[in-house]
């Protein structure tokens, strides 16, 4: 598929950043190529539109902006999962351990209902914590997550193994 190979020159490596050692995978510039970041939400859509899915949860950041078009365009709701104290209204949370540390992700209760069919969407998969966090959190209120969708993976982090049987759905591997 040529768009798979727009997509990934698109996308810029930056080294050491946000410490050094870490390549970082810089989504902003996919975001200013207009045909790259248009083929990105249409091969999303192209997979799920007709997976009978009512949720896109998007995980804060940067699936906050890949998520929303992909939601509305297969006719599913949007519900960010945000970073702890951001959301205004009652939510359930779930801790999750980090490189160095904890972090919390959090939903409002009310959000989604039990048995709805969810896609989980972030722009990077590289350990899997984040992923495994917000498929627990969903699947503590009995929604059942289809799949999750990434725009890049770093295989060599294993991830995808993290996830267990939980199926996985990337456009581009980086290093
Ligand atoms: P994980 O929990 O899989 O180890 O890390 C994935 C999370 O960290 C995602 O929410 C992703 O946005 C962020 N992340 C980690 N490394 C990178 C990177 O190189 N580029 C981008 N854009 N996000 C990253």
């Amino acid at each position: 598929d040529a768009r798979i190979a727009r997509i990934a020159a698109a996308i810029r490596a930056i080294p050491n950043f946000p410490k050094p050692g870490i390549l970082f995978q810089d989504i902003t510039t996919l975001l200013l190529d207009t045909r790259a970041f248009r083929d990105t939400i249409d091969l999303f859509v192209e997979r799920y539109k007709d997976k009978d899915i009512s949720v896109v949860a998007g995980i804060e950041a940067r699936g906050f902006i890949f998520g929303p078009p992909v939601a509305l365009a297969i006719g599913a709701k949007f519900v960010p999962l945000r970073k702890p104290n951001k959301l205004p209204g009652e939510v359930i949370s779930e801790e999750y351990s980090l490189e160095y540390g904890k972090d919390k992700m959090e939903m409002h209760v009310g959000a989604v209902q039990a048995g709805e069919r969810a896609l989980v969407i972030d722009d990077l998969i590289a350990t899997g914590g984040t992923l495994c966090a917000a498929i627990s959190l969903l699947e503590r209120v009995a929604v059942h997550v289809v799949e999750c969708a990434c725009v890049i993976e770093l295989p060599e982090l294993k991830g995808r193994e993290r996830l267990g049987d939980k199926p996985l759905f990337v456009l581009v591997d980086a290093a």
